[in-house]
C-alpha cells in the first residue's frame, strides 16, 4: 500500500521539515502490523514527493490472532494492497508530529495552507466512485479517480471494488493527514482493532475542525465505528454540540413546523389542558415549566391563583424574549409579577435554581434532548430537582401515519431527537421511577386510535412517600 504527499510550495523539500523525515534517506518503522517505510522519489526546489510505503504482513497477523480459527482468508486477502485503519495508524505513528500540526523548524509553515497532491495506490469503496468523492469533494479536493477490473483477463466481470485516488487541494499538512485518518477507514469495511470509547475520542479530535460541518457527518461517523450503535450516538452528539447549533433557531422554526403539522387537532391546547388539569389536581402551588418554550402553559399557569410561584426556563434566550411580550411583561401589575419569573438555562445540568418547587412540567421537550443526554436530564430533573409531582409529554410515534401531512418516517419536526412509541416511553419511564423512587400513571392525549393510539402521551409521576 503507498500513499504519496507532493508539494509545489517553494522551496518544495521543506516538506521534509513538516513531516520530520529527511529527504536524503530512507527511514524504515517497525508498526504491530508489519513495517513502514517513507522515502522521496522526487525532491527538488520546485517539486517535492514524499511516499510512505506499508508492507502489511497478513502471516504475523494471523499468527498474533490466537484462539481464532483460521482460514484460507485469513492469509489470502487485500489487507496488504489497500489503505485501511493500518494506514490510519502509520500515519499516526510515523507522521505524528505533522497530524498534529507541529513543526519545530518551522511551525509557520505548518500553519499555512499548502498546494498538496496525494495519491492513494488503493482505496476499496463498494458504495462506488460517487461515495468516494462526496467524502473528500466537500473538503475543498479535486478528486481523480481510476478503475481496476476484476480480472484483466476476463474484462465481461466489471471493475472490482477498489480505486486509485489522487486529491488535490490548498490545505495544511495537518488538514490533509486528518481527512485521510478518518476517512480511509470509513471506506473501508474491515477494521483490524477493536472499536470502544478511544476510537469515538480520536474520532473527535482528528474530525473536529472539519466533521461537524460535513454533509455526510452521519454516514463517516457510523462507518468508522463501524455501526456500532451507542458508539455513534455519543460521537455524533459530541459533533453536534460541536457545531454549536443556535437554540434560537432550532426553536424558532421547530415550533412553526410541528405547528402545522398537529395543528387539526388542535393538539396542543388539549396536552395543555391536560398538563393544567394534572397540576391543579396535585394540589401543588410552586411549579417549573421546563423547556417553557413562548409561555403557552405559563399564561394558563398565571391565569389561576393556585400556582403562587411560577418559573419557566429555557435553553434558548430568543424564545424567552418572545415568552416575556406574549405574557405582557411590560404591562404586567406588580403581584402578578411577583408569581412568574424567566431564567434562561439547560435541562441537562444540574441547576440549583430548580429546587424547592412542588411539581413540574415538561411538556414537548425530552424529544429535543440527544438520547446520550438524557441520562444528564433525568439526575437533573428526578434526582436534583426533586419535585413531589412531574408531569412529561412526548409525541407518541406509532401516531405518525394519521398526519397526512408527514411523510412516512419523519419526525414531526426537524429538532426532534427521537420519538418514542407508547412501550418505549412506559419503558423509560418505568426505570426513571426505580431509579429515583417515583410512581408513574400514564395518559393519552388527543383522540385515541384503537391501534395506534393517541397523538401524543403524557407521565405523571409522584414522588414516593
Ligand atoms: N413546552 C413548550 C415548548 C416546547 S418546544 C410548549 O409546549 O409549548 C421545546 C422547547 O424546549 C424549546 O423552546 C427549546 O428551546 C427547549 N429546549 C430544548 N432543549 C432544551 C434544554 N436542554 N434545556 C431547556 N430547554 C430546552
Amino acid at each position: 500500500m503507498l500513499l504519496t504527499i507532493s508539494s509545489t510550495h517553494s522551496p518544495a523539500t521543506d516538506l521534509g521539515y513538516l513531516l520530520h523525515k529527511n529527504p536524503e534517506r530512507v527511514q524504515s518503522f517497525n508498526l504491530s502490523f508489519g513495517q513502514a517505510r517513507v522515502y522521496y522519489p522526487e525532491a527538488s526546489a520546485e517539486r517535492c514527493t514524499a511516499a510512505l510505503l506499508l508492507d502489511v504482513d497478513s502471516v504475523a497477523l494471523v499468527r498474533s490472532k490466537h484462539g481464532e480459527a483460521r482460514s484460507l482468508a485469513n492469509y489470502v486477502n487485500d489487507r496488504p494492497y489497500v489503505a485501511s485503519s493500518f494506514l490510519s495508524v502509520a500515519i499516526a505513528q510515523v507522521f505524528g508530529s505533522a497530524l498534529g500540526g507541529r513543526c519545530k523548524a518551522n511551525q509557520e509553515l505548518a500553519d499555512t495552507a499548502l498546494p498538496l497532491v496525494a495519491t492513494l495506490s488503493a482505496v476499496p469503496c463498494k458504495s462506488g466512485e460517487g461515495f468516494l468523492r462526496s467524502l473528500f469533494e466537500p473538503l475543498g479536493y479535486e478528486v481523480a479517480t481510476g478503475n481496476f477490473p476484476l480480472d484483466a483477463t476476463f474484462p465481461e466481470w466489471g471493475d472490482s471494488p477498489y480505486y486509485s485516488l489522487k486529491l488535490t487541494g490548498t490545505v495544511r499538512l495537518s488538514e490533509l493527514l486528518s481527512h485521510l485518518y478518518v476517512l480511509i477507514p470509513a471506506l473501508d469495511a474491515n477494521k483490524h482493532y477493536y472499536i470502544g470509547d478511544e476510537e469515538v475520542e480520536k474520532l473527535i479530535r482528528m474530525g473536529e475542525s472539519w466533521l461537524p460541518a460535513h454533509p455526510e457527518r452521519e454516514n463517516i461517523v457510523r462507518r468508522y465505528l463501524k455501526h456500532r450503535a451507542s458508539l455513534v450516538r455519543d460521537a455524533l452528539a459530541q459533533l453536534i454540540q460541536e457545531e454549536a447549533l443556535d437554540p434560537d433557531e432550532v426553536a424558532k422554526t421547530n415550533a412553526q413546523e410541528e405547528a402545522a403539522i398537529e395543528r387539526k387537532t388542535s393538539l396542543h391546547d388539549q396536552r395543555l389542558g391536560a398538563v393544567l388539569a394534572v397540576l391543579k389536581q396535585s394540589g401543588a402551588k410552586r411549579i417549573l415549566d421546563l423547556g417553557c418554550g413562548e409561555g403557552r402553559l405559563l399564561a394558563l399557569l398565571l391565569k389561576d391563583r393556585q400556582f403562587t410561584d411560577i418559573l419557566g426556563m429555557d435553553v434558548s434566550y430568543q424564545v424567552l424574549e418572545k415568552a416575556q411580550d406574549s405574557l405582557h411583561f411590560d404591562r404586567m401589575p406588580g403581584m402578578q409579577l411577583e408569581r412568574i419569573k424567566l431564567i434562561q438555562g439547560s435541562l441537562i445540568y444540574r441547576d440549583a435554581r430548580l429546587s424547592n418547587y412542588e411539581a413540574a412540567a415538561v411538556v414537548e421537550v425530552i424529544e429535543h434532548l440527544d438520547p446520550p443526554r438524557l441520562a444528564a436530564f433525568e439526575r437533573s430533573l428526578f434526582e436534583f430537582a426533586h419535585p413531589g409531582t412531574v408531569v412529561v409529554t412526548t409525541p407518541n410515534r406509532e401516531y405518525n401515519p394519521k398526519f397526512e401531512t408527514l411523510p412516512a418516517g419523519e419526525f414531526r419536526h426537524k429538532d426532534h431527537r427521537f420519538e418514542w412509541t407508547r412501550a418505549e416511553f412506559e419503558a423509560w419511564s418505568a426505570s426513571v421511577c426505580e431509579r429515583f423512587g417515583y410512581a408513574v400513571r400514564f395518559l393519552p392525549i388527543g383522540p385515541e386510535d384503537p391501534e395506534v393510539g393517541a397523538p401524543s402521551q403524557m407521565g405523571v409521576f409522584e414522588k414516593a412517600p
